[in-house]
Protein backbone atom coordinates (compact mmCIF):
# COMPACT_ATOMS: atom_id res chain seq x y z
CA UNK A 1 0.00 0.00 0.00
CA UNK A 2 0.91 3.40 -0.94
CA UNK A 3 1.24 6.53 1.42
CA UNK A 4 -2.00 8.26 0.07
CA UNK A 5 -3.96 5.82 2.19
CA UNK A 6 -6.60 7.81 3.26
CA UNK A 7 -7.15 6.54 6.29
CA UNK A 8 -6.33 9.34 8.62
CA UNK A 9 -2.85 8.85 10.08
CA UNK A 10 -3.96 7.40 13.49
CA UNK A 11 -5.46 4.12 12.32
CA UNK A 12 -2.51 3.31 10.08
CA UNK A 13 0.53 1.84 11.51
CA UNK A 14 4.14 1.74 9.45
CA UNK A 15 3.39 -2.28 9.41
CA UNK A 16 -0.19 -2.06 7.44
CA UNK A 17 1.09 0.08 4.99
CA UNK A 18 4.57 -2.10 4.74
CA UNK A 19 7.22 0.48 5.15
CA UNK A 20 10.51 1.05 7.45
CA UNK A 21 8.82 2.41 10.68
CA UNK A 22 11.82 4.98 10.93
CA UNK A 23 10.87 6.25 7.45
CA UNK A 24 6.89 6.64 8.45
CA UNK A 25 7.64 8.54 11.57
CA UNK A 26 9.16 10.32 9.91
CA UNK A 27 7.07 11.09 7.42
CA UNK A 28 4.04 11.46 9.84
CA UNK A 29 6.06 13.83 11.99
CA UNK A 30 6.62 16.37 8.38
CA UNK A 31 3.17 15.38 7.88
CA UNK A 32 2.55 17.19 11.75
CA UNK A 33 4.84 19.52 11.19
CA UNK A 34 3.08 20.84 8.45
CA UNK A 35 -0.59 20.77 10.06
CA UNK A 36 1.21 22.64 12.72
CA UNK A 37 2.34 25.53 10.43
CA UNK A 38 -0.83 26.29 8.45
CA UNK A 39 -3.01 26.85 11.96
CA UNK A 40 -0.20 28.29 13.52
CA UNK A 41 2.29 29.83 10.58
CA UNK A 42 5.94 29.94 11.82
CA UNK A 43 7.30 33.48 11.61
CA UNK A 44 10.84 34.64 10.99
CA UNK A 45 11.11 36.75 14.45
CA UNK A 46 13.13 39.64 12.87
CA UNK A 47 10.95 39.91 8.92
CA UNK A 48 7.78 37.96 9.64
CA UNK A 49 8.33 35.61 6.57
CA UNK A 50 7.70 32.14 6.53
CA UNK A 51 9.86 29.88 8.00
CA UNK A 52 10.98 26.95 5.33
CA UNK A 53 11.86 23.63 7.33
CA UNK A 54 15.15 23.53 9.32
CA UNK A 55 14.95 27.18 10.12
CA UNK A 56 14.32 28.36 13.69
CA UNK A 57 12.93 31.13 14.97
CA UNK A 58 15.41 33.56 12.17
CA UNK A 59 15.39 33.10 8.91
CA UNK A 60 18.45 32.57 6.68
CA UNK A 61 18.11 35.49 4.79
CA UNK A 62 17.87 37.94 7.86
CA UNK A 63 20.85 35.78 9.36
CA UNK A 64 23.03 36.43 6.79
CA UNK A 65 22.20 40.40 6.90
CA UNK A 66 22.79 40.66 10.69
CA UNK A 67 23.81 44.08 11.61
CA UNK A 68 27.09 42.51 13.62
CA UNK A 69 29.51 44.38 15.20
CA UNK A 70 32.55 42.71 15.17
CA UNK A 71 33.92 44.31 17.70
CA UNK A 72 34.96 41.13 19.49
CA UNK A 73 38.36 41.40 17.78
CA UNK A 74 38.90 45.07 18.68
CA UNK A 75 39.82 46.40 22.10
CA UNK A 76 39.14 49.80 21.57
CA UNK A 77 36.16 49.28 20.24
CA UNK A 78 32.92 51.74 21.04
CA UNK A 79 31.48 49.42 23.82
CA UNK A 80 34.74 49.07 25.40
CA UNK A 81 34.82 52.92 25.89
CA UNK A 82 31.74 52.90 27.49
CA UNK A 83 34.11 51.67 30.62
CA UNK A 84 36.81 53.19 30.39
CA UNK A 85 37.61 55.72 33.67
CA UNK A 86 34.74 53.59 35.32
CA UNK A 87 34.93 50.09 36.44
CA UNK A 88 38.84 48.16 34.61
CA UNK A 89 36.55 45.35 32.63
CA UNK A 90 38.83 42.83 30.86
CA UNK A 91 37.40 42.99 27.13
CA UNK A 92 33.72 44.38 25.81
CA UNK A 93 31.67 43.70 22.67
CA UNK A 94 28.07 43.62 21.41
CA UNK A 95 27.14 41.01 18.92
CA UNK A 96 24.99 43.27 16.71
CA UNK A 97 24.25 47.27 16.15
CA UNK A 98 20.76 48.67 17.44
CA UNK A 99 19.52 50.41 14.41
CA UNK A 100 15.74 52.38 14.92
CA UNK A 101 13.37 50.34 12.91
CA UNK A 102 15.73 47.60 12.09
CA UNK A 103 15.77 43.71 11.94
CA UNK A 104 17.85 43.58 15.74
CA UNK A 105 15.35 46.50 17.59
CA UNK A 106 12.47 43.46 15.80
CA UNK A 107 14.12 40.69 17.61
CA UNK A 108 14.88 42.49 20.81
CA UNK A 109 10.90 43.31 21.26
CA UNK A 110 9.96 39.98 20.90
CA UNK A 111 12.68 38.20 23.25
CA UNK A 112 11.65 41.26 26.17
CA UNK A 113 7.61 41.75 25.21
CA UNK A 114 6.66 38.65 23.09
CA UNK A 115 6.98 35.66 25.44
CA UNK A 116 10.23 34.66 22.62
CA UNK A 117 13.20 33.83 25.28
CA UNK A 118 14.29 31.46 22.67
CA UNK A 119 15.20 34.33 20.34
CA UNK A 120 17.79 35.78 23.25
CA UNK A 121 18.98 31.36 22.70
CA UNK A 122 19.72 31.96 19.03
CA UNK A 123 21.56 35.23 19.21
CA UNK A 124 23.45 33.93 22.64
CA UNK A 125 24.49 30.85 20.09
CA UNK A 126 25.14 33.23 16.84
CA UNK A 127 27.01 35.68 18.84
CA UNK A 128 28.90 32.86 20.66
CA UNK A 129 30.16 30.96 17.47
CA UNK A 130 32.35 34.52 16.97
CA UNK A 131 33.47 34.99 20.73
CA UNK A 132 35.19 31.25 20.17
CA UNK A 133 37.30 32.55 17.58
CA UNK A 134 38.16 35.82 19.63
CA UNK A 135 41.48 35.25 21.38
CA UNK A 136 39.96 38.14 23.90
CA UNK A 137 37.40 36.53 25.29
CA UNK A 138 39.14 33.03 25.45
CA UNK A 139 39.81 32.60 29.11
CA UNK A 140 36.14 33.32 29.90
CA UNK A 141 34.99 30.50 32.70
CA UNK A 142 31.81 31.41 33.78
CA UNK A 143 28.86 33.38 32.69
CA UNK A 144 26.73 35.50 34.85
CA UNK A 145 23.60 37.94 33.23
CA UNK A 146 22.43 41.16 34.59
CA UNK A 147 19.70 40.32 36.58
CA UNK A 148 16.07 41.75 36.30
CA UNK A 149 14.62 43.30 38.88
CA UNK A 150 12.31 40.47 40.79
CA UNK A 151 8.96 41.59 39.95
CA UNK A 152 9.76 41.94 35.93
CA UNK A 153 11.05 38.98 35.81
CA UNK A 154 8.03 36.99 37.57
CA UNK A 155 6.02 38.83 34.96
CA UNK A 156 7.66 38.23 31.97
CA UNK A 157 8.28 34.75 33.20
CA UNK A 158 12.39 34.75 31.77
CA UNK A 159 15.11 37.22 31.69
CA UNK A 160 16.02 38.08 28.50
CA UNK A 161 19.44 38.31 29.58
CA UNK A 162 20.12 34.67 31.12
CA UNK A 163 17.98 33.58 27.74
CA UNK A 164 21.02 35.25 25.93
CA UNK A 165 23.34 33.44 28.35
CA UNK A 166 22.01 30.06 28.10
CA UNK A 167 22.44 30.10 24.14
CA UNK A 168 26.22 31.56 25.11
CA UNK A 169 26.97 28.88 27.15
CA UNK A 170 25.84 25.95 25.01
CA UNK A 171 28.44 26.92 22.27
CA UNK A 172 30.99 28.29 24.45
CA UNK A 173 30.55 25.21 26.69
CA UNK A 174 31.10 26.89 29.68
CA UNK A 175 28.71 27.48 32.79
CA UNK A 176 26.00 29.87 33.02
CA UNK A 177 24.93 31.49 36.87
CA UNK A 178 21.98 32.94 36.75
CA UNK A 179 21.55 33.62 40.49
CA UNK A 180 25.26 35.23 40.68
CA UNK A 181 24.24 38.81 41.05
CA UNK A 182 21.26 39.86 42.76
CA UNK A 183 19.72 43.47 42.98
CA UNK A 184 19.66 45.03 46.48
CA UNK A 185 16.23 45.39 47.70
CA UNK A 186 16.35 49.04 48.42
CA UNK A 187 16.44 50.60 45.07
CA UNK A 188 12.18 50.96 44.71
CA UNK A 189 12.96 54.61 46.71
CA UNK A 190 15.25 55.68 43.75
CA UNK A 191 12.48 57.63 42.22
CA UNK A 192 12.42 59.57 45.54
CA UNK A 193 15.81 60.96 45.51
CA UNK A 194 17.11 63.84 43.50
CA UNK A 195 19.20 63.62 40.20
CA UNK A 196 22.80 63.14 41.97
CA UNK A 197 21.29 60.68 44.71
CA UNK A 198 20.02 58.66 42.29
CA UNK A 199 22.72 59.02 40.68
CA UNK A 200 25.15 57.07 43.24
CA UNK A 201 22.32 54.98 44.00
CA UNK A 202 22.72 53.68 40.65
CA UNK A 203 26.14 52.78 41.60
CA UNK A 204 25.84 50.45 44.50
CA UNK A 205 22.19 48.11 42.94
CA UNK A 206 23.98 44.93 42.95
CA UNK A 207 25.64 42.17 44.87
CA UNK A 208 27.41 39.34 44.68
CA UNK A 209 25.82 36.19 46.47
CA UNK A 210 28.61 33.76 46.90
CA UNK A 211 32.02 35.03 46.68
CA UNK A 212 34.34 32.70 47.63
CA UNK A 213 33.19 29.99 44.49
CA UNK A 214 32.97 33.42 41.83
CA UNK A 215 37.14 33.85 43.29
CA UNK A 216 39.89 33.65 40.20
CA UNK A 217 36.94 33.42 37.57
CA UNK A 218 37.21 35.02 34.26
CA UNK A 219 33.34 36.22 34.00
CA UNK A 220 31.21 37.06 31.37
CA UNK A 221 28.48 39.54 32.41
CA UNK A 222 25.58 39.07 29.82
CA UNK A 223 22.99 41.93 29.04
CA UNK A 224 20.45 42.59 26.43
CA UNK A 225 21.22 46.44 25.33
CA UNK A 226 23.84 48.18 26.09
CA UNK A 227 23.32 52.20 25.73
CA UNK A 228 25.24 54.23 28.41
CA UNK A 229 26.39 51.08 30.34
CA UNK A 230 25.55 52.28 34.01
CA UNK A 231 23.76 49.07 34.81
CA UNK A 232 26.68 46.89 33.67
CA UNK A 233 28.98 49.31 35.26
CA UNK A 234 27.24 48.65 38.62
CA UNK A 235 27.08 45.06 38.04
CA UNK A 236 30.91 44.52 36.90
CA UNK A 237 31.66 46.56 40.14
CA UNK A 238 29.82 44.00 42.38
CA UNK A 239 31.65 41.48 40.87
CA UNK A 240 35.50 43.27 40.60
CA UNK A 241 35.33 43.24 44.15
CA UNK A 242 35.93 39.17 44.20
CA UNK A 243 39.36 38.17 44.85
CA UNK A 244 40.97 37.43 41.25
CA UNK A 245 37.94 37.92 39.08
CA UNK A 246 38.30 39.57 36.08
CA UNK A 247 34.83 41.12 33.98
CA UNK A 248 34.21 40.59 30.29
CA UNK A 249 31.12 42.55 28.95
CA UNK A 250 28.71 40.81 26.01
CA UNK A 251 25.50 42.21 25.16
CA UNK A 252 23.18 41.43 22.34
CA UNK A 253 23.24 44.92 20.71
CA UNK A 254 25.01 48.51 21.25
CA UNK A 255 22.52 51.28 20.65
CA UNK A 256 24.39 54.41 20.49
CA UNK A 257 23.09 57.14 22.64
ZN1 LIG B 1 13.64 36.99 8.38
Amino acid sequence: MHLSCTVPPVFCSSASIGINPQHFDFVIRILFEDLLNFFFPNLCAACEDHLVRGEKGICMACLLSMPVTGFEHHPDNPVMKQFWGKVPVHAAMAYCHFNKGGRMQKLIHQLKYDGRPDIGVKLGQLCASRLIRAPLFSGASLIVPVPLHPGKERLRGYNQAASFGEGLAEVMRIPQWTGALQRKRNTATQTRKHRFDRASNVLNVFEAVEEQSLAGKHILLVDDVITTGSTLVSAAEALLKIQGVQVSIVTIAFARG
